[in-house]
């Protein structure tokens, strides 16, 4: 209704797909258990950022979403917090193996902050984040994986080596992020993305963000995921 529509203009958000959710203003309205609101307040976030807002509902209700915003606007948090709401109501979270959450992201150094941004997420539910790139022992992240973790982060190129090595198994894998999607394409990428996505089964959800969301990034984004919400904030993407 108008109060929705006015409320998304303050944030500058803008939204496309059905029966999207209502923005939400803060993490009590996300239904968030406690340990994760505990989490939150540790980090200091005392309410969401405008992608926050919209992405967390969105995202929380199970559809696959399109992120757009510019760098800093929180779009980590947008994945990272549902993401464990997601893995923790997993029924056969203690028994099978491989991870369930898997994120893609175009360097290390961002699949690193990631990490260090999941993990504090993970901690208090005890779930086991493993991040793995270029430029470190393979054979290491190869015994890492192996000893289990429910949440994967990884550089594309490194991914596709280490399951073609069998360190990992993609077949609980039901929530797929690919982060920055469109340095992804810059670099290359879109080929590694493709394979990684055909390894995963299609009942998952899908998540990309971007900073930016040029013609051939929103085409493979239409092509990976299943009617997807699209949030966009600020001047960005539209
Ligand atoms: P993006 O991926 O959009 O570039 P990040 O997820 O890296 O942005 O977040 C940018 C910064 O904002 C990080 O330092 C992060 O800890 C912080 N941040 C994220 N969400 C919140 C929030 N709700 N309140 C305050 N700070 C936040
Ligand atoms: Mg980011």
């Amino acid at each position: 209704e108008q109060d929705v529509a006015d409320y998304r203009k303050n944030l500058s958000i803008r939204v496309s797909g059905f029966d999207v959710p209502r923005p939400v203003k803060t993490f009590d309205d996300c239904g968030f258990p406690p340990p994760l609101m505990s989490a939150i307040a540790k980090q200091g976030y005392e309410k969401p950022t405008n992608v926050q807002c919209q992405a967390l509902p969105v995202v929380l209700s199970g559809n696959d979403v399109i992120g757009i915003a510019k760098t800093g606007s929180g779009k980590t948090a947008a994945f990272v917090l549902p993401m464990i709401v997601h893995i923790m109501d997993q029924p056969e979270l203690g028994k099978g193996e491989g991870p369930i959450g898997v994120i893609c992201a175009p360097t290390r150094e961002l699949a690193h902050q990631i990490y260090l941004e999941a993990r504090k997420f993970a901690k208090p539910y005890g779930l086991r984040v493993s991040a793995v790139y270029g430029g470190m022992s393979k054979l290491d992240q190869f015994k890492e994986l192996k000893a289990g973790a429910e949440i994967v982060i990884a550089t594309p190129g490194r991914l596709i080596d280490l399951l073609k090595m069998k360190a990992l198994t993609m077949k609980r894998a039901t929530y797929l992020v690919l982060d920055e999607a469109d340095r992804m394409f810059d670099l290359g990428f879109e080929p590694q993305i493709r394979s990684i996505v055909g390894q995963i089964r299609p009942d998952r959800q899908t998540l990309l963000f971007s900073a930016t969301m040029p013609r051939k990034v929103e085409k493979l984004a239409r092509e990976i995921l299943s009617d997807p919400v699209r949030v966009a904030v600020g001047e960005v993407g539209m």
